[in-house]
């Protein structure tokens, strides 16, 4: 009995997030069977609940591909190292986390394993486009990548593989690009904010924060509650540094030839990570309603006199409910008190108990997640409208909430010293910054590894002075912190 309970008990989470946010963020990954550690080092393995979050993501984000001209294809995971260094940049920056393959191909080329794949797309563009009729070309491929990081692994949110989107778009003019680049990373924000509850900041990055080979780089970033910052998706304006390192080149409606304007763009798995850390709490996973697995759990109350009674019930308000909502009944034979615990760990946005009382005033009984708050609903027709009415409520209480924490958190500062102080206490600091490459470098050196993250589009309306780094003339208001 005892060692069984302990076993129990166990099943719980057993740190505060607000006391070991590591700790307690792997326990609600793994409890919550979101996903696993894998037997290679760096990788991760992807649980059914964790995948199914992938793929509601999926499902918004490829109705917006659609919706704007994008089809998915496919390319090969294994990159010539020919096609690698055509752009310069691009392969000093990749270069130190590339995974080459011991194997090489009939020509004795040596074959990478995809970080990211411009080069590989590009060289089938420069095939595939001849003249202005084939533009605009935008394409999409879901995959996986390899990065081989030296970093722990921290399941979702730092592994050496993991799975992303990557869309390569060309393009006749710059302005078009420019503003197809601009457009993506306004769909990255709202899917984080209709999908998955998460407030973030657009903006663009800093010089040094820029991905290898684009001209620009957009992003948009959350703050998470330990004061970190999480990179949420990234769009390259990459202007015509592929087309001329690949020759994509076409015959424009003047009759001469042109290179194309090209953006790429991505985001991944971290998407998952982002939702557990942002939403989940010391019982377990907090999910938006919108990507939960299962959104409705009933739980049966009964003894053996009115079991078949309440099962009845039970089985009635489910008919009710799964027209529109992922239901399900917990028929195990745990304790009520043990379903309730489960189904808190597991994140099920709403819960709802029926027993003997609630079956004699017709009601039941009915548990939000994210508040813990109950409250009874009539068994009647209108049941389905109060539920989907609570799904909406619980999704902008997590919406609002992390926002009111980022409102909060976001801290104003000319002065380093202050700033990193505020910093260390949880926040994250907007700074005057000159922009200067080797300026962002002293930064990262002097403060034990804080970066720039964004430069907000929304700027602060006082105009900046001086740099909060160098003392330097200033050009924009930066974010800096430490990031995940
Ligand atoms: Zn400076």
């Amino acid at each position: 009995m005892s060692s069984k309970k302990a076993e129990k008990k166990d099943l719980g989470i057993t740190v505060k997030k607000s006391e070991d946010i590591a700790e307690w963020y792997s326990q609600v990954v793994l409890k919550s069977e979101l996903a696993d550690y894998a037997p290679v080092k760096g990788c991760m393995i992807l649980r059914p609940n964790g995948y199914f979050i992938w793929e509601k993501i999926q499902e918004y984000f490829n109705k917006v591909l659609e919706e704007k001209g994008v089809r998915n294809a496919y390319f090969p995971m294994f990159i010539p190292e020919s096609f690698f260094v055509k752009e310069a940049k691009h392969a000093q920056g990749f270069n130190p986390e590339v995974a080459w393959i011991e194997r090489k191909d009939e020509n004795e080329m040596r074959l990478a394993i995809r970080p990211t794949s411009e080069t590989i797309i590009y060289d089938s563009y420069s095939r595939w486009i001849r003249s202005w009729r084939d533009l605009p070309l935008k394409m999409n491929q879901w995959c996986n990548i390899v990065r081989w990081e030296t970093n722990a692994v921290k399941l979702l949110l730092r592994s050496r593989e993991f799975l992303w989107h990557e869309g390569h778009c060309a393009y006749e003019s710059e302005e078009e690009c420019k503003k197809e680049t601009l457009m993506f990373l306004d769909e990255y924000a709202k899917l984080c904010e209709d999908l998955l509850a998460i407030p973030v900041v657009k903006g663009e990055k800093t010089e040094r924060e820029r991905f290898a080979g684009a001209v620009n780089t957009y992003t948009i970033e959350a703050l998470m509650p330990d004061g970190k910052a999480l990179q949420l998706g990234t769009t390259h304006y990459l202007g015509q540094n592929f087309s001329k390192a690949f020759d994509i080149s076409f015959l424009g409606k003047d009759g001469e030839q042109h290179y194309v304007y090209q953006n790429s763009f991505g985001f991944s798995t971290r998407l998952i990570g982002a939702t557990v850390l942002m939403h989940s709490d010391d019982k377990g996973l907090v999910l938006p309603p919108k990507v939960a697995p299962i959104q409705v759990r009933i739980v049966p109350i009964y003894r053996e006199n009115n079991k078949e009674e309440i099962l009845g019930s039970v089985e009635k308000i489910k008919q009710m409910l799964q027209s529109k909502l992922r239901v399900d009944v917990d028929l195990s034979d745990n304790t009520p008190g043990w379903k309730f615990n489960q189904a808190e760990l597991l994140g099920i946005p709403i819960r709802i108990e029926l027993g003997q009382k609630d079956l004699d005033k017709n009601v039941v009984t009915v548990v939000r997640r994210d508040t813990l708050e109950k409250t009874t609903y009539e068994m009647n027709d209108s049941l389905l409208d109060n539920i989907l009415n609570l799904m909406d409520d619980i999704h902008k209480n997590l919406y609002n909430r992390v926002k009111q924490h980022i409102e909060k958190h976001t801290i104003r500062s000319s002065d380093l010293v202050n700033a990193i102080e505020k910093i260390n206490e949880g926040n994250w600091v907007l700074i005057p910054f000159c922009g200067n490459p080797v300026c962002e470098d002293n930064l990262r050196e002097k403060t034990d590894g804080v970066t720039t993250r964004v430069i907000p589009f929304d700027q602060p309306k006082d105009k900046t002075e001086k740099c909060a780094v160098c003392g330097e003339k200033s050009k924009y208001w930066v974010i800096i912190s430490r990031a995940y």
